[in-house]
């Protein structure tokens, strides 16, 4: 397969991003090379979403266009795959004869047999279902080593989920939950900080339910799982590994220990994206999510007394069948009470096969987008609102390349995950690895401007050197979330042991 260049589409959420870079590193290892656009493509995927309608209906009209880019050069070879291929499996290629190739979310390991089937022209679908752990046992692709500028890399902890809300697909698009042997999640940390890398973040659909099944069992040690604090602090001492976020974390599944190690665990990221979904306590029972609204704000506020400059994200879902204006005024109280800095909101979509879709009671759509605008708007001035608070501060930012408006200006993500950019100082080119402390001089509605403090920039090995195994922190306490607090490290220290003892009152909410 020499000489041929790929390309991949991804939609969807960062476990779509994730095993697209699987998929590319197992094309590599076959001897593709990526493309530089899709123009230049011999072979393309398209990695798709279903959690809305109109994901799924995006690819209808991506493979729709998709006719003419194929018969433009003789061989090209188009593939499809994720949750919709998931779903629909082979009546894709029934539908569309000029697609070759269908594969589903535990099928990866198939892509360069079906590619290569593809190019001697027989087509095929695998959509099985794979139960074993091996599935876990994947190339990962670091596009951006170890020339490229950003440090970040995802790894998987756990696949699947159990929960069965009543809006959702994943459940029978993903299969069910399974998580990873620790010790292989330690080892590809390992070597990832080996490689370079500073910054993790752990992926599950439902991550800090990490391990619970066999916990629950007493199986975790002959599982080689735990609870997944426990697994945080395994990956805290990772010698390199700088900032640790997960997502998405289940509000039932938040226990006091993963609270806790907010508090503790230094390289622990101050950013929790916690999905809420709804604000109404009728409407959470309806969706089927175990967990009331005082138990997410139980959450929010253990997590503020432990950790005072934490940023909270969510998503939200508005229009589910059967939501009342009362119950809508419900979720935009609760995005004022909890704080909410960001959120992703979406007008309920019905998804074939769940309960919600045969509730009834559906929301007519055009007070579905009264409320989306309306909760959206309201976001918009929080988020707003968080930006200019944070005018003033110092914090540190791990640059990932130029930012949109070019030039000498780049951007990265703080430890709060806000995108920051800044404007390099003359003569200072952008480094693979660069971090930067810089203070926070304008907000808007969607990054922070900072200007770079003197002696902010520093070659890689000196930023992680300082740094030893298990502390946190670097030599000169540059790893982040304390210098943000804008308070020397003895005031933070302080404030978090005062806090402990409210600490107690707030998760005995849980
Ligand atoms: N596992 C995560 C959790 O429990 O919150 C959510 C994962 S889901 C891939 C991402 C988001 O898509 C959800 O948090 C929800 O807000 C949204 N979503 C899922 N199904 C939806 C539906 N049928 N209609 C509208 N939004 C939906
Ligand atoms: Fe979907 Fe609920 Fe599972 Fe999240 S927890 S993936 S929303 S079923």
């Amino acid at each position: 397969m020499d000489e041929k260049r790929f390309a991949i589409r991804t939609y969807g959420c960062q476990m779509n991003v994730h095993d697209s870079e699987k998929v590319a590193t197992l094309l590599e290892d076959s001897g593709l090379s990526a493309a530089e656009t899709e123009s230049d493509a011999d072979v393309l995927v398209i990695n798709t979403c279903s959690i809305r309608d109109k994901a799924e209906h995006q690819l209808y009209s991506d493979l729709g266009k998709l006719r003419e880019w194929k018969s433009e050069k003789p061989g090209r070879v188009v593939g499809v795959g994720g949750c919709v291929a998931q779903q629909v499996g082979d009546k894709l290629l029934s539908r569309f004869n000029h697609l070759d190739f269908v594969f589903g979310t535990h099928n990866l390991r198939r892509v360069p047999a079906m590619l290569e089937g593809a190019l001697d022209g027989r087509r095929a679908a695998w959509v099985g279902v794979d139960t074993s752990p091996e599935r876990f046992d994947l190339p990962t692709r670091r596009p951006e080593l170890p020339q490229g500028v950003r440090r970040r890399a995802f790894v998987t902890v756990m696949e699947g989920c159990d929960m069965f809300c009543s809006f959702c697909s994943v459940p029978s698009t993903r299969g069910r939950e399974i998580s990873r042997v620790a010790s292989e999640i330690e080892a590809e940390v390992a070597a990832l900080a080996d490689q370079g890398i500073r910054e993790v973040t752990l992926l599950g659909q439902t991550v800090n339910a990490y391990g619970r099944h066999d916990v629950r069992r007493g199986k975790a040690a002959a599982a080689g799982t735990m609870p997944f604090a426990e697994l945080l602090m395994r990956l805290d001492a990772i010698p390199g590994i700088e900032r640790i976020r997960y997502t998405s974390p289940h509000p039932l599944f938040y226990d006091e220990d993963l609270i806790r190690a907010h508090g503790e665990l230094e390289s622990l990221c101050p950013h929790v994206h916690l999905p809420v979904q709804s604000g109404s306590d009728r409407i959470l029972e309806a969706m089927r999510r175990r967990y009331t609204r005082e138990r997410y704000f139980g959450i929010v506020e253990g997590l503020r007394v432990l950790r005072p400059e934490i940023a909270i994200t969510s998503d939200l879902i508005v229009g589910f069948p059967g939501e009342t204006e009362a119950d809508f005024q419900d979720t935009l109280d609760l995005v004022a009470r909890a704080g909410l800095i960001d959120s992703f909101s979406f007008k309920y979509s019905p998804r074939p096969g769940t309960g919600a879709a045969e509730m009834g009671d559906e929301v007519p759509p055009e007070v579905a987008q009264d409320r989306l605008q309306r909760l959206q708007a309201q976001q918009r001035d929080q988020t707003l609102a968080y930006h200019q608070s944070r005018v003033g501060e110092e914090t540190l930012v791990f640059v990932d390349g130029q930012s949109r408006r070019g030039g000498n200006q780049v951007s990265g993500r703080d430890p709060q995950h806000r995108v920051i950019n800044l404007d390099l100082r003359a003569g200072h080119a952008i480094e693979p690895g660069m971090k930067l402390a810089a203070r926070l001089v304008e907000a808007t509605p969607h990054s922070l401007l900072g200007e770079p403090l003197d002696s902010s920039i520093r070659p890689e090995t000196e930023v992680s050197a300082g740094r030893t195994p298990g502390s946190g922190a670097t030599s000169q306490d540059f790893t982040g979330s304390r210098l943000t607090s804008g308070a020397a490290d003895a005031d933070v220290a302080e404030s978090v042991d005062r806090a402990a003892g409210s600490a107690e009152d707030v998760l005995r909410v849980l």
